[in-house]
């Protein structure tokens, strides 16, 4: 075949990753053996059955056909009503536009701030696709790291030393896969000083923002910030639709504008019976509250019964879908403590590592098992850790 484009060629990820791991753990699991898996972010249960029953509804009565590009007003309005709850600014159905999932609002945030050869600051730990991301609308990066130790709240000064000539934007997460941080207002108003100070466009990414524990405060409701912030938002964590692919994006009236254009060339609107769902789940807020408060029990479950695990130190962790275990005093490479835990006790967890610098040393959790699933995964966490301490003796 002719060569294909360095821009296609360029988003595969190079080198190795977490998920190894994973497709391990699962074919293992899949030949029969008693896997828990705990290594990737999927709710362990379907969408609300009233947002099913919406879909089945719409798809009977007929809505089969094209939609409007940016969304249907319904829809586009539903979800600028969630933007101004997430947010903290009234927002209009001009200052969003619908996208077949929090992806592709990723994508299209990108591709909307950064040409050729621009350079971007990304936050880490991050998002694995945050990277190819980049890689696609054929930008550089540098990568900021979070330190462990600063519970994974990155500093205005690590974010500033990162800046270049021709940086023109901000990627970060809250609250964060993998690390589940909520980033506070200090670290957020300081993100949100750097953007200002060197006319910068913040992307952040939100999806998780129902899953936060207390209060989500959104970096676009800090001063200046609305002019200059894309939100990443999606309804595949927060209404558990992930399958659906249905998410969206806020900004400022003239990029949504220019961001209808890019739906043009790439998706042309929306699944239509999808976008009818979605209006009923966004309007009724199905699944919202029993999801937020399911991770909730399940996070408060399994750091209790981790806590006081000798020389095990839980770090970020408050909100998301994720628990993050610093295991280095017993393992300093968390690839090997993975490996080892799915080995000796059949637990699927991913190494902190595939995440980037800061997360070395680490194991992320994903709390997508029920409440008696995790309990047992924590018990045999607790058996590893004192029988691979015992053999390190
Ligand atoms: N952003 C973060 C931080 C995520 O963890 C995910 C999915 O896991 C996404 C964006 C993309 O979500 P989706 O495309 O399912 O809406």
């Amino acid at each position: 075949m002719p060569r294909p484009s360095a821009r296609i060629s360029g988003i595969i990820p190079s080198g190795k990753d977490g998920w190894e791991l994973h497709f391990s753990a699962w074919q293992r699991k899949e030949a029969g053996e008693p896997i828990i898996m705990l290594s990737v972010g999927d709710h362990d249960f379907d969408t609300p059955s009233e947002t099913v029953e919406a879909c089945v509804t719409a798809l009977r009565a007929g809505h089969h056909h094209y939609t409007q590009l940016p969304g249907i007003p319904r829809l586009r309005a539903a979800m600028a009503k969630l933007s101004t709850q997430c947010t903290g600014i009234e927002t209009t159905i001009d200052q969003v536009i619908a996208t077949p999932g929090g992806q592709s609002a990723l994508y299209a945030a990108v591709h909307a701030v950064v040409d050729d050869g621009d350079h971007a600051i990304v936050v880490a730990p991050y998002y694995a696709t945050y990277p190819g991301t980049f890689r696609s609308a054929g930008a550089d990066f540098t990568v900021v790291e979070a330190r462990a130790a600063d519970g994974f709240q990155p500093t205005r000064a690590a974010i500033e030393a990162a800046i270049q000539p021709n940086t023109r934007a901000i990627l970060m997460n809250t609250p964060n896969n993998p690390t589940g941080a909520v980033y506070s207002r200090e670290t957020l108003e300081a993100i949100a000083g750097v953007c200002r100070d060197h006319d910068l466009w913040l992307l952040s990414d939100e999806v998780y923002w129902t899953l936060g524990g207390g209060e989500h405060i959104s970096p676009r409701g800090l001063p200046g910030m609305a002019e200059r912030t894309l939100v990443i938002n999606s309804m595949s964590k927060s209404h558990g639709m992930t399958g659906w692919r249905i998410g969206w994006l806020t900004g400022p009236e003239e990029m949504i504008t220019l961001l209808i254009s890019l739906n043009l060339v790439n998706a042309y609107g929306l699944n239509d019976f999808v976008s009818r769902a979605a209006i009923e789940a966004l309007e009724n807020g199905y699944g919202v509250k029993e999801i937020a408060e399911l991770y909730a029990g399940r996070r408060t479950l399994f750091l209790d019964e981790i806590r006081g695990v000798n020389h095990v130190v839980v770090r970020g962790s408050e909100g998301g879908m994720y628990v993050m275990l610093d295991v280095s005093a017993i393992e300093p490479d968390c690839e090997t403590f993975a490996w080892a835990l799915l080995d000796a006790e059949q637990v699927g967890v991913m190494p902190g590592a595939s995440f980037g610098e800061a997360a070395k040393g680490h194991i992320r959790i994903a709390l997508t098992q029920p409440e008696h699933v995790l309990k047992e995964a924590a018990k045999r966490l607790r058996r590893f850790i004192a029988t691979y301490e015992r053999k390190a003796a």
